[in-house]
């Protein structure tokens, strides 16, 4: 089918801000609360959020052959599941109804009254009901530094690295849209020297830089995605931040990887842009050595080419960009990370998250955490407000953007904003 959705010289006759994320190219998909406390699925053009349910309600999709209720729904899982066929269908007609050309909605003030909102009249929910969530470690830069710091640079990657996307399954129960601030986690760490473990507070709250992609029913259990067919069961992508405390996961992780410094937050942005809407920038990945092992080997261009940045907010507002990557860096690519992921059998469902891992570059302003920017504490990043830091205070946020800049045309995924709050405090009765 073809993606006229994203044609590039499609205009809209919504208003939209100049180097918009959101152009009539884009057309992702998300949750809203909307002003009159009614949950949707619905999309975005610039700064208008559509109501997909009440379109759908109005006849818009007639033809597409859509469920009543499938986007009256307080998450998109039912949607997704429908399959890549819809997903386009859908993607094409939405285009269709705001392009410039068609004055269907745009001369009907009634219709417009009920599906068009202002961003200041919505609340983003998370997209999907995540049922598992897995983490990949695919950045070589980034695990050979960590390789280099918590064991020894000189065989910083382990052997296992270079042949697999390696991975471990993560906690879905705290995964959060962007906007909802988290605690500073209590836990217990080896402070240096120390010959018995301390309770307390993380002293050493950090970001990660990562994306993550979201599939559909993909497989039954026992059969594999074959890697060809992979791409097929990615809906889209998102941006992540898995917030890590470095001090509770440098004494927990041992033997058996990450835990309580993983799974207290891990934040996402709200919009999920497809992966058809990414087409235009797919690009190839790192040149692989060794040649990993024929299920595992795609040819072709299977990386994107998504600029990342994040920025410290200071709790007086003051922001500085700290850290600039790109998605095209990652080593391992999703359809070799979905192929892996299920060689053994292993079952993926509609609203899976799997996060790439950290995502740096090979320069030191393309690292993807603190620990790697500021080098585990010993070269302190100077904000704008010339404080430093070397990793997140209490009161900071970190906010991660993500975009695709092409000939003039951008696409992009908003932001991941979350604010670090001091540790909880139980409520004391009065
Ligand atoms: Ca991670």
């Amino acid at each position: 089918m073809e993606l006229l959705a994203n044609d590039p010289a499609k205009k809209t006759w919504l208003p939209t801000p100049v180097d918009t994320d959101f152009p009539i190219q884009n057309i992702p998909f998300g949750v809203f609360l909307t002003r009159d406390d009614i949950i949707t699925i619905g999309t975005r053009i610039g700064d208008t959020a559509i109501d997909l349910g009440a379109m759908h309600q109005l006849g818009y999709f007639d033809g597409i052959p859509l469920t009543d209720d499938i986007f009256l729904q307080d998450t998109l899982n039912d949607f997704i599941s429908d399959g890549q066929k819809t997903w386009r269908l859908v993607r094409n007609r939405i285009s269709e109804v705001f392009d410039i050309e068609n004055d269907t909605l745009k001369n009907n003030e009634a219709h417009k009254t009920i599906i068009l909102f202002a961003l200041n009249e919505i609340e983003m929910q998370l997209p999907v009901q995540i049922g598992d969530y897995t983490d990949f470690y695919s950045s070589k830069e980034h695990a050979t530094n960590v390789g280099s710091m918590f064991r020894d640079p000189e065989n910083a990657l382990l052997p296992n690295w270079l042949h697999l996307p390696v991975a471990y399954h993560g906690r879905s129960s705290t995964i959060i849209p962007s906007g909802v601030p988290i605690h500073r986690p209590m836990g217990q760490t080896m402070p240096k020297g120390a010959d018995k473990p301390v309770f307390g507070p993380s002293r050493l709250v950090d970001f990660e830089l990562e994306m993550a992609f979201i599939t559909t029913d993909a497989n039954k259990l026992g059969e594999p995605i074959p890697i060809a067919k992979a791409e097929e069961y990615i809906f889209g992508m998102v941006l992540l931040n898995d917030w890590s405390a470095r001090d509770i996961q440098k004494w927990e992780y041992i033997p058996l990887g990450p835990f309580l410094a993983k799974n207290f937050a891990t934040s996402i942005s709200p919009w999920i842009v497809t992966l058809d809407a990414l087409k235009p920038y797919r690009c190839a990945g790192p040149k692989q050595d060794p040649t990993p092992l024929p299920y595992l080997t795609l040819n072709g261009n299977h990386s994107f080419d998504i600029g990342l940045e994040v920025d410290i907010v200071t709790s007086e507002g003051i922001a500085t960009t700290v850290s600039k990557s790109n998605y095209k860096y990652l080593y391992w690519t999703m359809a070799q990370q979905l192929a892996h992921h299920t060689i053994n059998g292993c079952k993926v469902t509609s609203g899976d998250l799997m996060g790439s891992g950290t995502i740096s570059g090979p320069t030191k302003e393309s690292y993807g955490s603190m620990l790697e920017l500021a080098w585990q504490g010993t070269k302190p990043i100077t904000l704008k407000d010339g404080s430093e830091r070397t990793f997140i205070q209490d009161n900071d946020t970190v906010v991660i953007r993500g975009f695709c800049k092409k000939s003039g045309q951008r696409i992009g995924f908003g932001e991941v904003a979350t604010t670090l709050l001091p540790e909880f405090q139980p409520k004391t009765k009065k």
